[in-house]
């Protein structure tokens, strides 16, 4: 490929909308234009890059024995009433794109497979001798992502590879899981990636184990706590650990205190001398859940502490038995819109009585109360006393009344000790999430009745498990792993060519004759060549090709006709001036070792 074919633009400036390093030389370098929130066009170049991971992903994959299939991205919304997850993808803030077709049904643009492929298993897998059965497809994904941003990071349109697998039994779905744990390690190691495999929250898409692959990189939306020694690493959204032992209340004082204005755990300690962590703090939320109800939340937690939202939003699943759409602290507003009185806020205690919701106008008229346990096991502690301007000091659970069982509710932190040794502590880093793997169990096959004939001939729901890695993310975080200040350093796996050979003045019927040699001896060779033949200056062209980040570059300028030309590898700038010959040899001997 020519340079001066390719339809090549590139920017000297940082494009004002892009904030990461990867997002802005992916812009720059002429990779991706944006079309509009979220959505971008891959040109060329970024396409030869998606088409070189998508090559490892399928090679992999097919290895495992898992079959490659193509579902429609068109999703009859009967399907997702089936699976009870219809309103939860498109109410609120559900991320599934949908519309009405002519005749007025209801159809969503395809965020995820599960009922379509779930659907088609029950039709076509009708005995346990047909398992287990392993299906991936490549495919454009559609969501309506809340916040899109950061490029190909989070788009509302972009590529995915997901695949989905049934099994007889749980073992069985257990031992593919193993399997594709391993294929994705090797596939992100073949991608030039630094991934690291951490326990992580199975969300809305539900069921047993699941487990994450994140690239690590400051630019990283999740942050994941990784203990010392290695053996644990979590996404922050599922982690645990030990938390720190918490202060010891003086006997002194106790009973009602007058605190006035301290309304924060910081004024109160700062005033009275107390530790963080002999506060119980609490939070009023509002659970807005799937059949339209509202919850009012009260959640105690250690006044040192902060709340795990995604914890939080998995224990009210639990407990309202049906998913929570939204959980969000309630305010005064919402108080008045409900034609209830105000509370006395920053004073309340584990106890504020039901009674104070008593005639709300939508909500249900009770608290939900949640305990985090390290709240839970402080023996004696301050609280609100649900008065303005009053604290209890000394407090303990037994004369508190509705108490319940404390649950783990808080975010675990870097310097925390770990729970399979107290000895070591977790560090963070931020991460990129590329992959993520789940062990479904039978959450989808039982909700649309997907059966299968056991060995015993009886009717069974099959097991599933569920595979998905974001291509176009992936291409992207490569970049914000390999990256300098002047451009792309692509890993040569997924590299859009091999190596450029770039023509220092073309007008030179030297250089350009010798460049044209080397490049038609490059494509005989099998090599993913591109020929920078512009009529640019060579600073700019070199300043591209540092951009674009092709792994090799065989310069020809004023030497050409010694014979010389430059060797450049572009990840560390190591420059070897030899004769052309040579700089064929060497760059073939690099490239195919
Ligand atoms: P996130 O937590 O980042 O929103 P997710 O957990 O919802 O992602 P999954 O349903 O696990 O995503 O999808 C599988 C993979 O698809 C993710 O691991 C990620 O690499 C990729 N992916 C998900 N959402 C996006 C998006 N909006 N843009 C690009 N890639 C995405
Ligand atoms: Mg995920």
């Amino acid at each position: 490929m020519r340079v001066s074919r390719l339809m090549l633009v590139t920017l000297r400036d940082v494009p004002a909308d892009a904030e990461i390093p990867s997002h802005q030389l992916l812009l720059r370098g002429g990779y991706i234009r944006r079309v509009g929130a979220g959505i971008y066009a891959y040109l060329p170049l970024m396409w030869r890059v998606l088409q070189r991971i998508t090559a490892i992903v399928r090679e992999e994959m097919n290895r495992v024995g898992a079959l490659e299939t193509l579902l429609p991205q068109l999703h009859p919304s009967e399907l997702w009433q089936r699976s009870g997850r219809w309103q939860g993808y498109t109410a609120g803030e559900g991320i599934m794109f949908h519309l009405e077709d002519r005749q007025g049904r209801e159809l969503g643009l395809g965020p995820t497979h599960e009922e379509v492929v779930t659907s088609l298993a029950g039709e076509l897998l009708r005995s346990y001798r047909q398992l287990p059965v392993n299906l991936y497809q490549i495919q454009t994904k559609f969501r309506d992502e809340i916040r899109p941003r950061f490029g190909l990071m989070r788009g509302r349109e972009f590529i995915m590879k997901d695949a989905y697998s049934f099994h007889a039994n749980d073992e069985d779905l257990r031992s593919t899981y193993a399997v594709m744990d391993q294929a994705y390690r090797t596939i992100f190691e073949r991608c030039g990636l630094e991934a690291v495999p951490v326990d992580a929250d199975s969300g809305a898409i539900g069921g047993a184990a699941s487990q994450e692959f994140m690239v690590t990189a400051e630019a990283g939306e999740d942050l994941i706590l990784i203990s010392e020694d290695g053996l644990y690493a979590a996404n922050q959204e599922k982690a645990i650990s030990k938390p720190s032992e918490a202060v010891v209340l003086d006997k002194g004082v106790s009973g009602l205190i007058e605190t006035p204005g301290l309304s924060s755990i910081k004024e109160l300690c700062e005033a009275h001398h107390w530790d963080p962590s002999q506060i119980v703090k609490v939070l009023l939320l509002l659970a807005r859940l799937e059949d339209g109800g509202e919850q009012p939340v009260l959640v105690s937690l250690r006044g040192d502490q902060e709340l795990n939202e995604v914890k939080l939003v998995n224990a009210l699943t639990e407990r309202c038995r049906q998913p929570v759409l939204e959980c969000s602290p309630l305010s005064a507003d919402d108080l008045s819109r409900q034609g209830l009185a105000g509370l006395p806020f920053g004073f309340i205690g584990p106890d504020l009585d039901d009674a104070c919701l008593e005639g709300a106008r939508s909500w249900i008229p009770r608290f939900l109360r949640l305990t985090d346990c390290t709240a839970r096991e402080l023996s004696r502690f301050v609280c609100g006393a649900n008065h303005p301007d009053q604290h209890r000091v000394n407090e303990s659970w037994d004369v508190l009344s509705g108490v319940q069982d404390g649950i783990d509710l808080r975010n675990a932190t870097a310097g925390d000790r770990c729970v399979h040794n107290p000895d070591v502590r977790l560090t963070e880093k931020r991460g990129i999430e590329v992959g993520h793997i789940f062990q479904l169990g039978r959450k989808y096959s039982e909700a649309l009745s997907c059966q299968f004939t056991n060995e015993a001939g009886k009717s069974e729901a099959f097991w599933m498990g569920c595979y998905g890695i974001g291509i176009s993310r992936l291409a992207q975080a490569a970049v914000e792993q390999h990256h300098d200040d002047a451009g792309i350093c692509w890993p040569a796996s997924i590299a859009p060519f091999e190596a450029v050979v770039v023509v220092a003045n073309i007008q030179d019927q030297t250089q350009a004759s010798l460049a044209e040699s080397l490049y038609q001896g490059l494509i005989d060779q099998g090599v993913d060549a591109l020929l920078d033949d512009r009529s640019e200056r060579a600073g700019v062209k070199f300043k591209d090709a540092d951009l674009i980040g092709i792994p090799w570059r065989i310069v020809v300028g004023r030497d050409a006709s010694e014979g010389l030309v430059e060797l450049v590898r572009r990840a560390d700038r190591d420059v070897r001036k030899i004769p052309h010959s040579d700089a064929m040899k060497t760059l073939l001997r690099e490239l195919r070792p």
